[in-house]
């Protein structure tokens, strides 16, 4: 069972960067998450219902300079749950957690009372977002990663209790009287977990049988996920060395391609699609970047650097303007390359250019 997302294109989301040439923000990995982070909207209360409210936050999101809303996804008062970034994409939402970290906003501000459909969805998306990585995930609040007032005292008081809510019930399937676990998850497009049906489930009981972790089954492995593969997969999970949660049963991302080599599925790589790309931005010129310049080249090269690993100089942002924590980042990555001097001045030239945004 999922929960049930407003897709980007019901909504009426604009193409990513304004551009409709433009393959959005970078591909991340559900393997990649740790968190999941809960955001409001600011310090006023949120009046809008239905699209507008994602609307809303595109609008401000692409005045920004951003590709577009930066949450993962947004939880309006109705309990409606509107696709931004998706399942895997960078998000913008958090500067240092936009890779490791799958942000929602919670569409209130200031005081407003968050109502109990909404804080169901967004449990529904956490223990979905569980699933879908094959891990627990750290609950967090936005000022767990970052100074800031956001997600308020209300929401933050309800992420620190557990994020509870109201009559909703995780939508596991739960756990088998026997304590094994019955729930799916999706990797690369195929199902697995207990009732999953396909050939890729008779390869991953071969597997298990090969490495040595076939106790469970009564007779051979086959093409219907039982609790029995649940059982040798956990077996297989402990002896990689996972244990609590992560060693479950029901495969993560890391422990499937390790069992298998590679993942089975549509893609077996980390490029979510084959259509060629459009070119890379070219690299706009030394004059783009430095104190003073505002352009949406600052933004696309700080994004970049945030996807790779540089995000903790950024307070808030990255955004179009320049600013110390560009130029600090940038250095950062220089240096990283093994540049010195003139080379690691925190300005980007062509190769640093090359190396992280094209
Ligand atoms: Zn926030």
């Amino acid at each position: 069972m999922s929960v049930k997302i407003i897709s980007r294109a019901t909504w009426g989301a604009a193409p990513w960067d304004n551009d409709p040439r433009s393959d959005g923000p970078a591909y991340v990995p559900l393997s990649s998450r740790r968190e999941f982070f809960v955001h409001y909207d600011g310090a006023h209360h949120v009046g809008r219902t239905g699209y507008a409210v994602p609307r809303a936050i595109e609008a401000q999101h692409l005045a920004q300079g951003w590709s577009g809303v930066g949450y993962h996804f947004v939880v309006d008062q109705a309990g409606n749950i509107y696709e931004g970034r998706g399942w895997t994409r960078t998000g913008a939402h958090c500067p240092g957690f936009n890779v490791s970290g799958i942000g929602v906003q919670i569409a209130v501000g200031g005081d407003q009372e968050p109502s109990e459909a909404a804080l169901a969805a967004c449990r529904a998306l956490y223990d979905e977002a569980c699933q879908r990585t094959g891990r627990t995930l750290a609950k967090r609040g936005h000022r767990d990663g970052i100074a800031t007032l956001c997600p308020g005292p209300r929401l933050y008081a309800w992420v620190q209790a557990g994020m509870p809510a109201k009559g909703y019930q995780p939508p596991t399937g739960g756990t088998a009287p026997t304590g094994v676990a019955r729930y799916q998850v999706t990797i690369n497009g195929l199902s697995y977990g207990y009732g999953a049906e396909g050939s890729h489930v008779t390869r991953v009981g071969e597997a298990l049988v090969a490495k040595g972790h076939g106790d469970a089954y009564e007779v051979g492995p086959g093409p219907k996920w039982s609790d029995a593969d649940t059982k040798n997969y956990a077996a297989y999970q402990r002896s990689l060395g996972f244990s609590g949660d992560d060693a479950d049963g029901v495969p993560g991302e890391s422990s499937l391609r390790s069992l298998l080599g590679t993942l089975p599925g549509k893609t077996t790589t980390a490029k979510p699609k084959p259509k060629p790309k459009p070119k890379p931005p070219a690299f706009p010129g030394r004059s783009a970047f430095g104190p003073g310049k505002r352009n949406a080249n600052v933004t696309r090269l700080g994004e970049a650097l945030v996807a790779k690993g540089y995000g903790r100089f950024y307070k808030v942002g990255p955004g179009p303007s320049w600013s110390n924590a560009d130029r600090n980042a940038v250095r950062a990555f220089q240096r990283a390359q093994g540049w010195t001097g003139s080379d690691a001045d925190g300005y980007p030239g062509p190769e640093t250019w090359r190396r992280l945004v094209a």
